[in-house]
């Protein structure tokens, strides 16, 4: 009998992508497999099933298509956290450093509530930058992030630790 998949058999690894010495981990075939998608879907709810959530928050772009789903199946409501510039009305800014450089993410100033229980979702965690910000933000609008859910860890980047010091909850479904 063939083995059962699992969400990393739907993943690939495009190699010098975007640049040489990169191997990407691809998760649009992820997404585009019926049930592979749904999989990735309810396993990153597992850990939060009876929890209270009132938001769902996205990172850009591929969190965007997880977060929505997520949203969806708890009948919650979904936010954004975009990069600079895309957000059309009042927002709040969080500054970051990536390899090279820096990147800026916001978030609508009124996305949010104080007391809100906010789910944060992204497809990958490396060193945790992006991930760190979203939830900077989340908390300057005085919600509490119960957890932060991702397909892919990428333990050597650091990230989860990152989290863990922040002492926020990490949940990956593989490494
Ligand atoms: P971090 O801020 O943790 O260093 O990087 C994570 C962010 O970069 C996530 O938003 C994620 O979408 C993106 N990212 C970095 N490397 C990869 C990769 O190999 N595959 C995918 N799908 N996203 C990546």
């Amino acid at each position: 009998m063939p083995r059962t998949q699992t969400v990393k058999d739907y993943i690939r690894t495009i190699v010098d992508f975007p640049h040489e010495g990169i191997m990407f981990r691809d998760v649009t075939t992820l997404f585009a497999d019926p049930r592979g998608f749904r999989m990735a879907i309810d396993q990153m709810l597992h850990p939060y099933a009876g929890q209270q959530i009132d938001k769902v928050v996205g990172l850009e772009a591929r969190g965007f298509i997880l977060g929505g789903a997520i949203a969806h199946q708890l009948s919650k409501g979904f936010v954004p956290v975009r990069k600079k510039g895309k957000l059309p009305a009042a927002t709040i800014a969080e500054e970051y450093k990536l390899e090279y450089g820096e990147a800026v993410v916001e978030i609508h100033d009124d996305a949010l509530s104080p007391g809100d229980n906010v789910l944060i979702v992204d497809d990958l965690l490396a060193t945790g930058g992006t991930a760190a910000a979203g939830i900077k933000l989340c908390e300057r609008l005085g919600a509490e992030v119960i957890g932060c859910a991702f397909i892919v860890d990428l333990p050597d980047l650091g990230g989860r630790t990152k989290l863990d010091e922040m002492g926020i909850d990490v949940h990956a479904l593989c490494e």
